[in-house]
Formats: structure tokens, sequence, C-alpha cells
């Protein structure tokens, strides 16, 4: 039996594109053998400092080649890789790395001083080793220590597909982070589905705007590296930058947030770069509102796949296919089935569940919870056995988000159990809320959350960001959901923000939100 290990898919990309880009960054391009070479140094250095098979190895990097490099250099070992979220403060970087174990952190010369205060309470990491490191930081500098090492062919570890190869800390939109273990395998196998899903090949040139310590960004190198694409890492992701690099690299997919698709949408309303042309695709989950597909596809020219997933699995489960025989349909038709994230992925099944565990009718009106299996779903939580019985239970990871499934199969994300807004004994989407605010013209970012009401028991309150200089007020936010949504959906109240809390991954942290608003009441 071939064991399904990561390695793999970097030695395939070596043999057959070894003299192909394999990433940029704003000053540097690696082709696959250099890339390759700088791996075997890695894992070279990560043994003489006593690392082996399953030991943990943390990153806290922005987007780089050398997170990349690290990924297959901490394969080769059989060791495990956690890469820390950039936007954490010192406490929660103390906590993981101690929660995980980490022996080895390296760090980016721009993140250091994020470490420099807990240093002292590490309880495992031993070694330090800084990326562009500058003077002032008295710590091991990559670069040097990399050359010193051989980059001859590694004698791997025996690594087996069921090993963990991540341990992923969740977004933590909902609560404290928890660790979640991927395998080998669970990557693996996703990786060949989704190459499958968004037709990846080595024409394809990757833009990461997704950062790569969350699992959209973790687990897409691995697809794009077996077929022999590039891959271009920025450190700075702005509208512009991300602009400047599809027209330099000629980049043709991309996988990000609603969020920052909104961003590049606004900014190109200012700037219109015609060379944008050349995306094929962009690739979004996080229910994008419906009014974005049709501006993606009209005016920027990409095509627009939804999907659905979450770590724990790896992440994908669900994509938003339109079958040949629907190619026809009017545009808006199609837009509409975009707006949803679909069907399941080769490789996963997915139910809609009542609160019995039984399937919801196939109506697209009977609320469930979403529920999955699949070759991606994780092996559990690192070192909390309550929450993995919790989430997976009879072979089922539950999901914790509701859906609505209709008579065709294509499922519908409502929303996030923890968010959804019960008026009047009425289920209210959040999501569905949002995404009619959305099309309002003075409306940049908008966000609903559940506020108490005397007599409906909760009603939806929006959180709003304006579009530059433009007038509105609460009442005509009122009216217009008034207008266009059934009246128990409509929001009661209004507080207008600067701007609204997000995770480095560009969710709206909606526990946040509700905090916010407990406060302005005291
Ligand atoms: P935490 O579990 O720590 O609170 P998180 O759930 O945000 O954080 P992720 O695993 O990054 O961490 O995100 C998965 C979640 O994102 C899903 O459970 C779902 O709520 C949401 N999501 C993903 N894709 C979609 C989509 N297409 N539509 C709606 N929601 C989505
Ligand atoms: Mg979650």
């Amino acid at each position: 039996k071939v064991p399904l290990v990561l390695s793999s898919f970097l030695d395939r990309a070596v043999s057959l594109y070894g003299e192909k880009e394999a990433v940029f960054t704003e000053d540097k391009v690696y082709t696959y053998a250099q890339m390759n070479k700088r791996v075997n140094q890695l894992s070279a250095g990560l043994r003489k400092l006593g690392i082996s098979k399953g030991d943990r190895v943390a990153y806290l990097t922005p987007n780089s080649a050398e997170m990349l490099e690290g990924f297959y250099g901490i394969f080769q070992l059989g060791a495990i890789m956690v890469p820390l979220n950039t936007r954490l403060t010192p406490e929660d970087y103390l906590f993981i790395l101690n929660h995980s174990e980490a022996k080895v952190l390296f760090i980016d010369q721009l993140l250091y001083h994020l470490i420099q205060p807990i240093k002292e309470n590490l309880e495992c990491v031993h070694t330090i080793i800084v990326h562009h490191r500058t003077d002032e930081i008295n710590e091991i500098d990559y670069n040097n220590w990399l050359s010193d090492l051989p980059d001859s062919e590694f004698e791997r570890e025996s690594v087996d597909e069921e090993d963990v190869c991540s341990l992923l800390y969740t977004s933590g939109t909902t609560g404290n982070p928890k660790g979640v273990m991927l395998t080998h395998r669970n990557n693996y196998l996703h990786a060949l589905s989704a190459m499958h899903h968004l037709r990846v090949s080595d024409k394809d040139t990757l833009l990461h705007v997704l950062p790569m310590f969350h699992v959209n960004g973790w687990g897409s190198p691995f697809y794009y590296t077996a077929n022999g694409a590039s891959q271009v890492c920025l450190r700075k992701t702005s509208p512009e930058a991300i602009f400047h690099a599809i027209e330099k690299h000629n980049v043709t997919i991309i996988h990000m947030a609603p969020t920052v698709l909104n961003a590049l949408l606004q900014y190109y309303d200012q700037y219109t770069p015609s060379v944008s042309r050349n995306v094929r695709v962009v690739i979004a989950g996080s229910a994008p509102p419906p009014a974005f597909v049709s501006r993606v596809e009209k005016e920027l020219g990409w095509e627009f796949i939804q999907v659905y997933g979450m770590t724990e699995s790896s992440p994908l489960s669900l994509i938003s296919t339109i079958r040949s025989q629907h190619l026809d349909l009017p545009e808006e038709k199609i837009y509409q089935m975009k707006a949803k994230a679909g069907h399941s992925m080769i490789g996963s099944e997915v139910k809609v569940v009542n609160e019995h565990g039984e399937e919801v009718t196939h109506d697209g009106k009977e609320i469930g919870e979403i529920i999955t299996r699949s070759h991606g779903v994780m092996k559990g939580y690192w070192k909390n056995d309550e929450a993995t019985m919790e989430s997976l239970r009879n072979g089922w990871l539950h999901t914790g988000d509701m859906g609505v499934i209709d008579e065709n199969g294509t499922i519908e994300i409502v929303d996030r159990k923890k968010d959804i807004i019960i008026s009047g004994g009425e289920n209210i989407s959040s999501i569905e809320v949002e995404g009619m605010l959305y099309e309002h013209p003075a409306i940049l970012e908008a966000a609903v959350i559940a506020v108490p009401h005397e007599k409906w028991g909760e009603t939806p309150h929006a959180y709003i960001v304006r579009k530059n200089n433009q007038e509105l007020t609460e009442a005509e936010v009122i009216a217009f959901t008034r207008e266009r949504l059934a009246h128990f959906k409509a929001v009661t109240g209004v507080s207008f923000v600067e701007e609204l809390p997000k995770t480095a991954s560009g969710k709206i942290q909606k526990v946040q939100l509700r905090n916010a608003y407990w406060e302005q009441r005291g």
C-alpha cells in the first residue's frame, strides 16, 4: 500500500517541473528544484536540533516562501506543523505554544516583538529561528542557519498516512481556539478532491490572499504543488497589492474571504485595471451576499465558486457546482445558485439533520444542523477529548452550522447555530438579512446580531459601515429591510461604526459585536 503522504506532492513537482517557478514573493523567486534544496536543508537542520517524528514545530509568519518550504521540511521528519495566527496577542501565543508543546519556533522579524514578552514562560520551545532577522534581534538568522546545512536528498523518516501533520488552532470566532489534528491522509485526499473540482493545472498561478496559518490557506498549497502550479505569497494584502500581484504574475486563481472580495470591488470601482481578466476563478466561503456574485462575474469577469468547510474537515466539503444542463439558464438564476454552498465534494457526505439526528425534508425550508463525514474529517482536537466527543459522533462531524437542503440536494447555509436570531418563534438567518443590507448603495459592510426584545424574544440588530461620505440614517436602514424582507426579519436597530471586528481570515467576529452591544447599554 502506498502511504498517502504529503511529501510526495513536492516530489512530483520536482521531477516534472524542477525548473519552473514554485513561488514568487515581493523580492524572491524559487524554482521547484531550488525550493526542494531548501526543504532538504531545513529537514537536516531540524534533525540536528533534535526534532523527530511527532514533534511540534511552530510558525509565526505572514504568507511567505519560508512558510511553504516549512511544510515539506517538517513532513520529511514526520513532525507536525503548528501555524500561528499572526493577529493574536502574546498571551494567546503563550497558550498555544505551551498547549501544543512546540519545541522550535520559526518567526518573522516583523512579529518577533509579540513573542519577546513571553519568551521566558515558554515551556517547551528551545530554539527560535528568525526569518529576515535584523541586528537588534538576538536569535538565529534563518538564511544563515540554512546555508550551513546539506541540501542533498534527505533521509526521510517513515511516515504513515494516519500520522498527524498539522495542529491548526481554530479561528476562535466563537470561543477559545482548539487544536485540530489533521493527518497526511486527510490533507492528501482533500487535495485530490479540491484539485479536481477547481480544475488545477500547471498553467495556474495561485495568489495567496487567505493567510496560510488558516486552514484554507494552509491546505491549498498541496494541490497547487502537486500540479506544478506557481504560487504567489504577499506580505501585505491591500487591494492595491492584490491587483498589482495579479498583473505582475498573471495570476489565474485566488481563494479569498468575501470581506476581502468586497474591498476589491470597492477599489476596482475607482481604478478598473483591465489585467484582472487573467484570473479564471475566485473561490470564497463564509456566505458571500448574493449581490457579490453577480458583481464579481460581471464587473471583474472572474468565475465565482462558493465553497463551504471548516478547519475540522481539512476544510472543504461543499462546492457550488453548476451542471452543464443549467449553463443556458438566465445569468441571474446562475448567480442565485452560486450564492448557495451547493453539493458535497467528491469524498464527502453531507446531511442536514434535526435535533433527533433524522434528515430534514428536502424542501429547501426545514432548517437542521449540517453534519459531514469525509476523508478530510480530523482525527480530533489535541488534548481535548471532551470537545472531540462533542463534535465527532457516530463517525459524523457535527458542524454547529444550520442549513436547508432542497429537492435537488443543494445545501444552503442558513447560519451558525449561535448566530441564528429567534424572533416570535421564527428562525431568522443573520446571513440573509446581511445579504439584503449589502444591496443598499450606501452600505460598505454589514453584520447582524440578535438582541433581546420584550415582545418577540429576540430581533435583528445591524452593525453598519457606511461607504465614504454617504448619508444614511437608522430609520432608512429599518425601512429598507422592511420593504424587502418579511417584516419579522427586518432590523429593529442600527449601530453605525467605522469598521467591523474581523478575524485574520476575514470573518466578522460577532462575539465582539455582541459584547460591544452590551457594553454600550451598560
Ligand atoms: P471557531 O470554531 O474557533 O469559532 P471558525 O468556526 O470561524 O472558528 P473556521 O474553521 O475557520 O473557524 O471556519 C469554519 C466556519 O466558517 C464554518 O463552521 C461556518 O460557520 C463558516 N463558513 C464556512 N464556509 C461558509 C459558507 N460557504 N457559508 C457560510 N458560512 C461558512
Ligand atoms: Mg468552528
